[in-house]
Order: C-alpha cells, then structure tokens, then sequence
C-alpha cells in the first residue's frame, strides 16, 4: 500500500476474477503486473443464479483479505451478454440484469467484461497480440466464440453480441446446433463437438477430440477433416471482412499444435484467392487469459487505464481450491 499526495490511501493490487460455467479463476493482481496470489474455486451453478453471485462475492472477499490493505478495484470477467457495469443475460449461469455492485459486499469500483473479450483484451495488452492493433482471438473449446480486436480493444458491436463466430453457419443445411440454427461452426469444430461426432459415427461413447485429432482411423480423419473445413470457411469470412493482421488461436483444441494449425493453415490459404492469409499464431496465456483481462478491467475501474503493456506477465495455473 502506498501514500498519494492527498493524503489518502491507495492501493497498488486489484482483485480478478474470471467466472466460467465449471469453475472461477481468482486473484490478487499488482500495479506492475504481479500474480501475488491465484485460486481456483468451482462455479455452484447448480445451485442457482443467486448462488453464483453470492459465491463470487464470497471469493472476492476472501482475495480481498489475502492483500496488503483494500484492493484498489474489482475486476470480473463473466459469460453472457455483459456491459461494463451489469451482467445482462447469462445463459448458462440463469442472470438477467445483475448489476455489477451485487457481486462484491466491499466498497471498492467494479467493472465487468465479457469473458472472451477480456481474454482477448488480456491476449492483446499482454499476450500474442501484444502491439498489434487488429486481430482475431479465438479460444476452441466446448464452444467457439471470439473477440474482434480492433484498434487494439476488443469490439462488442451494437448490442454486444459480437464474436459470437461459433455460430456462424458454415455448412448450409448442416446439422442443428444446440443454439437452434443450422451448419454452425461450433457443431463442427469445438473440441466437444469432434469427439461427439466421432462418437456418433464410430459408435463408441466419450471420445475425445485430442484421440480423435491423432488417429488414423478413416471415421476420425471424415470427423477432423470436416472440423478443418469448417474453420478454414469462418476464418476466411472473418479475413475477408475485418482483414486481421493475424489469428490467435487458443483453448483447449489449439493444444494440438501443429495437426491444428497446418491443415487450417493450408486450406485458408487456398480460399483466399485475391490477398494473403494472416497467419495463425498460438495463444500465449492459455488459462490464464481471462483473469489477466479481468485484472486490468480492474485496474480500469480504478482508474488507471494505462497500466498494462510494459507488464512481464509469469503466466501458470492455479491449484482447484473448493
Ligand atoms: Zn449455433
């Protein structure tokens, strides 16, 4: 904690967090970027909407305590529709219109940010993005959703649905997603929709994208050919119209590596007839995107914007604390 010159009190640490379906990515961030502290605690969405809040206004508390002093902001990066100060509408969670200072019992400024969008934002500031002023981050897990950055801050649209990607139809006539609509990338690439698909054909239950990505079993490489080309026809669309300097790809599907990125690579390259491809680039922050981004909304809150790109982030991953 450190003295300003009015004579007040400031603090040089924030509070983030990053709330996902599954589980919450806490901690303590620094002025100079410094992880003091990180946890894990899992999401009780089972227990119903309020249950989450509270459960995050429990977690916050408890960071808070760990510190030197009170926390300077609050920093949470949640699914949904979200604007700065409330969480408008949560799917998976069950909110509607939470604002943001029902999500911490202290006095101290909160500011939201969509979940995608703020790991971009972190990917940006402090990540494969670093300096670049438009790119594309796309995390593939579960599910496909991505965060435009333009002009160097992620871009939420008119009614901040943007970088919803996965549900962009690919295959016209294709299969139904879970969103409703037909051919959405997500039923064709997110990890969990390739080791459902393989399930499906080959007629064994649970496989998992990662087997299905290595074998060389000719249902597996029908099932992973077709995630490739669902990709290569998103990623096109998206150059064509936004013109990205490159593509951050991230989550857990990225961790193929190379049997991920040459063959979307390869095809991108062959769509695009008139202009380059951008190249795709792995995510650098891996787990970690979320809460870094939710730490400098938090540092926004606080009012200190600017506090960011000069951090040397050392990024690993917290142990499930619950
Ligand atoms: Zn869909």
């Amino acid at each position: 904690m450190s003295t300003s010159s009015s004579g007040t009190t400031s603090s040089a640490f924030v509070v983030a967090l990053d709330v996902g379906g599954t589980s919450m990515k806490g901690g303590l961030v620094s002025d100079s970027g410094a992880v003091l502290l990180s946890e894990r605690r899992l999401t009780p969405r089972a227990d119903g909407p309020e249950a989450v809040v509270t459960a995050i206004s429990d977690f916050i508390s408890h960071l808070a305590a760990a510190g030197d002093g009170a926390p300077a902001g609050v920093g949470l990066a949640v699914p949904g529709l979200v604007s700065e100060d409330a969480a408008l509408y949560a799917a998976n969670l069950g909110w509607r219109d939470v604002p943001a200072t029902d999500f911490t019992t202290l006095d101290i400024p909160v500011m939201l940010g969509h979940d995608v969008r703020t790991g971009g934002l972190a990917e940006s500031i402090l990540g494969a993005g670093r300096g670049l002023s438009d790119f594309l981050f796309l995390p593939i897990g579960t599910g496909i959703a991505g965060a435009s950055i333009i002009r160097g801050e992620p871009y939420g649209g008119s009614s901040g649905w943007a970088g919803e990607i996965g549900h962009t139809p690919v295959f016209p006539d294709g299969e139904q997603c879970a969103c409703g609509q037909f051919g959405c990338l997500e039923t064709y690439a997110s990890a969990a929709s390739v080791g459902r698909r393989y399930s499906q054909r080959a007629g064994v239950e649970g496989a998992k994208a990662e087997q299905v990505v290595t074998s060389d079993d000719p249902i597996a490489i029908e099932v992973w050919d077709e995630a490739v080309e669902a990709l290569s026809l998103a990623l096109a669309t998206y150059t064509l119209l936004l013109d990205p300097s490159v593509i951050v790809l991230g989550g857990g599907l990225a961790e193929a590596g190379p049997a991920l990125f040459d063959p979307v690579r390869t095809r991108l390259v062959k769509r695009l007839a008139f202009r380059e491809a951008p190249p795709l680039i792995p995510a650098a922050l891996g787990v970690d995107a979320g809460m870094l981004g939710a730490a400098l909304l938090g540092w926004r809150a606080a009012g200190r914007p600017e506090l960011g790109p000069d951090w040397t982030v050392d990024v690993r991953s917290a142990p499930l604390v619950s």
